[in-house]
């Protein structure tokens, strides 16, 4: 039997993790952005609209490397409430606890997981000595 409720808290705290940094970014921008004007009137314009750019250019950096993390944590948590959370989305057996906690958010198995490397690796033709070595 999994412990589902460990793993459950395992995966919101790890969301959680994850709009904390971007919420932070967010309010940095924010406050840029607000103080724009007024307080920061004595420095060089064209050194504030860098700033401004810099962060929403980070913060959109952020969202591509976050949101699919957060897609498979949110999967993950949907497949705990639909009671199939646990098992292979490839061959359907059960993935092993060790490898869930140390990956809550794992979607398939390891040799699934592995094989499904294997033939991104082969697709970007990478050398087949290097595929055989995952
Ligand atoms: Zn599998």
């Amino acid at each position: 039997m999994l412990p589902i409720r460990e793993l459950q808290n395992k995966l919101l705290r790890q969301r959680q993790s994850l709009r904390g940094v971007r919420a932070h970014l967010q309010e940095d921008l924010l406050w840029l952005e607000t103080h724009d004007e007024s307080e920061l009137m004595e420095e060089s314009e064209l050194m504030e609209r860098g700033q401004d750019e810099h962060f929403i250019r980070l913060l959109a950096r952020l969202d591509d490397c976050q949101k699919p993390e957060t897609e498979e944590i949110d999967r993950a948590l949907a497949k705990i409430t639909n009671g199939d959370y646990g098992l292979c989305e490839t061959c359907g057996k059960p993935i092993p606890l060790s490898r869930l906690e140390a990956l809550p958010a794992a979607a398939s198995c390891l040799p699934c997981a592995l094989a499904g490397i294997r033939v991104q690796a082969q697709a970007l033709g990478a050398p087949f000595n290097l595929v055989g070595s995952l």
